[in-house]
């Protein structure tokens, strides 16, 4: 451990161990403040034996002990009391796509909205002055409730943006409403069919009304021009601002598009990150690799951003029937076998490229079939590298043969799995593999019992995402509303012990962050969270209700009271 907390002192610059490091080079320093020392409530450290204070200083745990203690190292400190209330390590959600998350912060929030005026005054407020011809968006009219009391029309959306083009989503996105510019970019008139499914709705004259239902929406979503640099940055902010409200305090972005890199980029360096970020590159863009093979791995001396991990698909998804699996699904055994999204040899010169260049791989598999492949891949990029510390990861994992836990143990292969997805798919998922197969389906207990390493996060957006809700779903085996009662294949559940371990100090061991994130204790980085209950003790069928009060990066409260 320590010959390799130096070889990444010395290589990466971010990593410490505080034995090996001078921590308060390397941790972002939030501006020069007083101490502060946290006490009166529970202290999860996911370390040591529980402790009665914390002390940090420039971002850092200086010290934990008691009150007493502390204070004698720092008479001056600002006193954080938590009365009663809990500390811990921030979360740290490991596959997330947080700039899909924070998509809708470019668009007017028109959840609520009974009138086309009052979503023409909510389009104003978002957008005071609209420069001609831009797109303007918005996100969350009622179909449903707007269904019932008769659709809108475009006319006041018409005098009040005749320059802009606009297109306003629904709430559940069954359907789409647009003014007349929008339907002008996708030449929609009078004369245009409805598209095979969907339907564009009509006044009496036969002219569009705007309102465009199911997948006629995509006749005018198609002429958006993608978002610019300021909306991707807007997005990007939002989405991690929204996570850190939760408890998130890093977060693995999984899959950036070039332009999404240069906009993470461009916010570390001007400090806006308000969490920590570790970044998967998209491995299908050949352009994007090539740039950062021979650049080398990011990661920041602030701590706050590393670009170091490739994200590709191998295979989609058991819900579509488009996992490959080893032998037919269940409930359509006629169909072929999915072929791969990416080909093998593809996945095999990315993997030898990131073994020589020092990236973690990421690849998605889902499959038993497509882990076996990916796992093979690894084994063979590896192997010219015994011992080597690669931290190689498969996002899913989701169903796998049963020589996967005991394959992924020998390798060092770190699984990432969504316990949401669990829960999500688990109405169906048995249809899809038969009662054999779905006993190595998100069996997170096999992967830690034949030793090996899991890592637990929610793959957001999606399925509900939130820290409590993952954790109440790894804990419980439940859908939120409780069923089944018994839990879903309870044997494969874990602990809070284990949960917890999975969302924090596992997440900082798969971004190589282990010696700054994931736990309290001293030299580390003071990213922890306040919550009202504490998840070590409170009832499990809880969990998905423990309330975020503040969430601390280094010492810098980002949200919260
Ligand atoms: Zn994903």
């Amino acid at each position: 451990m320590i010959s390799l907390a130096l070889r990444m002192c010395t290589a990466v610059a971010v990593l410490l161990l505080a034995a090996a490091c001078q921590p308060k080079d390397l941790v972002h320093i939030p501006p020069a403040g007083q101490p502060l020392l946290v006490y009166g409530g529970p202290i999860v450290t996911m370390a040591t034996t529980p402790i009665e204070a914390m002390l940090i200083e420039d971002g850092t745990i200086r010290a934990l002990g008691s009150v007493d203690e502390l204070l004698a190292l720092a008479p001056a400190a600002t006193q954080l009391n938590l009365a009663g209330r809990t500390a811990m390590p921030g979360f740290i959600d490991s596959h997330v796509h947080v700039r899909e998350l924070g998509m809708d912060a470019i668009k007017a929030d028109l959840v609520g909205t009974t009138t086309v005026d009052e979503m023409v005054e909510r389009l104003r407020i978002k957008f005071p002055a609209p420069v001609p011809g831009v797109w303007l968006l918005g996100q969350g009219w009622d179909e449903g409730a707007f269904a019932s009391r008769g659709y809108p029309d475009r006319a006041a959306l018409d005098v009040a943006f005749p320059d802009n083009p606009v297109l306003l989503e629904s709430l559940h996105g069954f359907a789409g409403f647009a003014n007349g510019r929008a339907l002008q970019a996708a030449a929609i008139d009078s004369s245009t069919p409805d598209p095979e499914v969907g339907q564009i709705l009509r006044r009496q004259d036969g002219s569009a009304s705007g309102v465009l239902l199911t997948l006629a929406q995509a006749l005018v979503t198609r002429q958006v021009p993608p978002a610019d640099e300021a909306q991707i940055e807007q997005a990007i902010i939002a989405g991690l601002r929204t996570m850190a409200r939760a408890g998130v305090t890093s977060v693995h972005e999984a899959g950036m598009e070039s332009r999404d890199v240069t906009a993470f980029m461009r916010l570390a360096e001007r400090g806006a990150l308000p969490i920590r970020v570790f970044g998967m590159l998209n491995g299908n863009d050949q352009q994007l690799m090539q740039h950062w093979f021979e650049r080398g791995p990011l990661m920041r001396a602030d701590g706050m951003l590393a670009v170091a991990a490739i994200k590709v698909f191998y295979d989609g998804s058991l819900g579509s029937r488009t996992a490959m699996l080893r032998a037919p699904y269940s409930d359509h055994p006629e169909l072929a076998n999915p072929t791969e999204r990416i080909s093998p040899v593809a996945v095999r010169a990315l993997a030898d490229q990131a073994a020589a260049k020092g990236f973690q791989m990421a690849v998605h598999a889902i499959g038993d079939e497509g882990n076996d492949r990916t796992l093979g891949i690894y084994e063979a990029a590896l192997a010219p590298y015994p011992g080597k510390d690669h931290r190689w990861r498969i996002e899913h994992a989701q169903v796998v043969l049963p020589d996967y836990f005991t394959r992924v143990a020998e390798l060092g292969v770190i699984s990432s799995m969504q316990s949401s997805h669990a829960m999500g798919d688990s109405a169906w998922a048995e249809n899809r593999l038969g009662s054999e197969r779905i006993h190595y389906a998100y069996a997170w207990q096999r992967v830690l019992a034949s030793g090996g390493r899991l890592i637990i996060n929610s793959d957001l957006p999606g399925e509900p995402w939130t820290p409590a809700e993952t954790l109440y779903f790894a804990v419980n085996r439940q859908k939120l509303d409780g069923t089944p009662a018994q839990g879903w294949y309870r044997d494969q559940a874990l602990s809070v012990p284990q949960a917890l371990h999975a969302m924090t100090l596992g997440g900082a061991y798969a971004a190589f962050q282990e010696g700054l994130t994931g736990s309290l204790v001293v030299g580390k980085a003071a990213d922890f969270i306040v919550v009202e209950q504490n998840p070590m003790t409170m009832a499990t069928s809880d969990l998905a209700a423990l309330q975020v009060l503040d969430t601390y990066v280094a010492g810098s409260k980002v949200a919260g009271n």
